[in-house]
């Protein structure tokens, strides 16, 4: 018989992978409670009510918490949240759900981190194995929480989409294939604005690799190249490179996607389905996991070229009547993610940035805006500190905005006809929209939406 845990396991955080994490919890003989600070959604109570899990919301109570063995954190919850500088003051360990998943299942595990792409190269993980016929389920930041398929969809293969955040909460959780996309400034503000705490926590994703693992990373990344002797690493390491160079493991040369091992594998670069260079990089990474998870090369071919792309990333959303392309790329959230979009512009375009800055420096995209952008939107409920950057250095129209109304009508008033409007921020979206998601949706509907003709 399945050994019972007879023990307190304390969620705080009651979303996706809070729920999860108390459905295996249970499943697994723990004393369960769930405790939400702020509000429940009604599908995840009627999930929790359904099966008699006990739950609380809009407070923590401190007695039940801190009667836990072991608390299992939500990423979402900072550290220095009250509840959880207590918990870690009574010593009681935090971890994540991941870890906790991690625990109760022998599956392969790719996991998936980085500053930028990690959602667009899980998702083409996740395309190719299908494609390949194996039994794979998605999970981390997207899909369902891994927690509730170790309990009840179970399969061979996960692969796991991990922030910083989740990765702060691992420890003895085990990838057998790592990848780590680059690593740039973000959520600094979580890491006391220090670059080397966010660096140490990226590379968690390696801890416990064995020799019979494999990482995956980019091999021009300066921080990651950097940085990699730091973290006595005995996995097989497969770096990759937009440039054909010595020790790579998978390049793009003279138009060519090749990947050198396990099993070779080459395509015309233009056969693949993602556009702009750092997809080539994302391409790159998954094509180089999927080859190692024995994928045959046909089906790794054919798959790089009929993924479709994600919403909200670099997604093309319509030509208008006078020939301007409006793209909508709401989740570039970070300067790094914005450098890539500017790069892949074609054309004059008007750029639209702001919302919540999470400690932004603008250098890294000041010589592409110089190059590729005829005006600037400036999109926040407060747009000082892109005014104090800005004005001055560029030679071009700033309009001000406070709504996304507001911003198509600019948009539209200041692009050329043939030209670009791309919404690519830089920011987080929760000053004027719900998140990044309702931002890219108004924004997509407000360009589709046919002008009256002007009187
Ligand atoms: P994440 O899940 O890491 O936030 P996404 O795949 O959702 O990454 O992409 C986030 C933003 O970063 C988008 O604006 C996208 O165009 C851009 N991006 C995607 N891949 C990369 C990459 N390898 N390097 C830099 N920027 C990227």
């Amino acid at each position: 018989m399945e050994k019972k845990e007879n023990r307190k396991l304390v969620i705080l955080g009651a979303a996706e992978s809070g729920v999860g994490a108390a459905v295996l919890a249970l499943q697994k003989g723990y004393d369960v409670f769930v405790s939400d600070r702020g509000a429940i959604k009604p599908a995840y109570k009627a999930e929790l009510n359904r099966r008699g899990i006990r739950w609380e919301e809009g407070q923590h109570t401190e007695s039940e918490v801190l009667a836990a063995d072991e608390v299992v954190k939500s990423p979402g919850i900072p550290d220095t949240a009250p509840m959880v500088v207590r918990v870690r003051e009574a010593g009681i360990p935090i971890i994540s759900e991941i870890e906790f998943a991690g625990r109760y299942t022998d599956s392969r595990m790719i996991c998936i981190t980085g500053s930028n792409g990690k959602t667009t190269t899980t998702s083409l993980i996740y395309h190719i194995l299908r494609n390949a016929g194996y039994d794979v389920g998605l999970a981390g930041n997207i899909g369902h929480s891994l927690a509730l398929q170790v309990a009840e969809e179970p399969h061979a293969i996960y692969v796991i989409e991990l922030s910083s955040f989740q990765l702060d909460n691992m420890y003895d959780f085990r990838a057998n294939i790592a990848v780590l996309l680059n690593i740039t400034p973000d959520h600094l503000d979580r890491y006391d604005y220090k670059m080397q705490n966010y660096t140490d926590s990226k590379m968690r994703i390696v801890q416990n690799q064995t020799e019979d693992d494999a990482f995956v990373y980019w091999g021009d990344d300066p921080v990651v190249t950097k940085e990699l002797h730091k973290y006595g690493i005995r996995s097989r390491q497969c770096p990759f490179s937009i440039l054909r160079k010595e020790g790579m493991v998978g390049y793009v040369a003279d138009g060519q996607y090749v990947i050198e091992q396990p099993t070779p594998v080459n395509m015309e670069q233009e056969a693949l389905a993602l556009r702009g260079k750092h997809n080539l990089y994302n391409s790159l990474a998954a094509g180089i996991a999927a080859d190692l998870s024995g994928v045959d090369s046909d089906t790794l071919r054919r798959s790089l070229s009929d993924f479709q792309g994600i919403e909200h990333r670099l997604e093309f959303v319509c030509r208008d009547e006078r020939g301007v392309t409006w793209i909508n790329d709401s989740k570039a959230t970070n300067v790094d993610a914005c450098w890539y979009a500017l790069e892949s512009m074609t054309t004059p375009t008007v750029l639209i940035i702001g919302g919540l800055d999470k400690g932004n420096d603008y250098n890294a995209i000041l010589p592409l805006v110089r190059e590729k952008c005829c005006a600037l939107v400036f999109l926040g409920a407060d747009n000082s500190v892109l005014h104090a950057f800005f004005d001055g250095k560029v030679d071009m129209p700033i309009a001000d905005v406070h709504s996304m109304a507001d911003c198509v009508a600019e948009c539209r008033r200041l692009v050329p006809d043939e030209g670009t409007v791309l919404l690519s921020p830089c920011c987080a979206s929760f000053d004027l929209f719900n998140n990044m998601e309702d931002r890219g949706e108004q924004f997509k509907h407000l360009a589709k939406t046919p002008q009256p003709p002007t009187l």
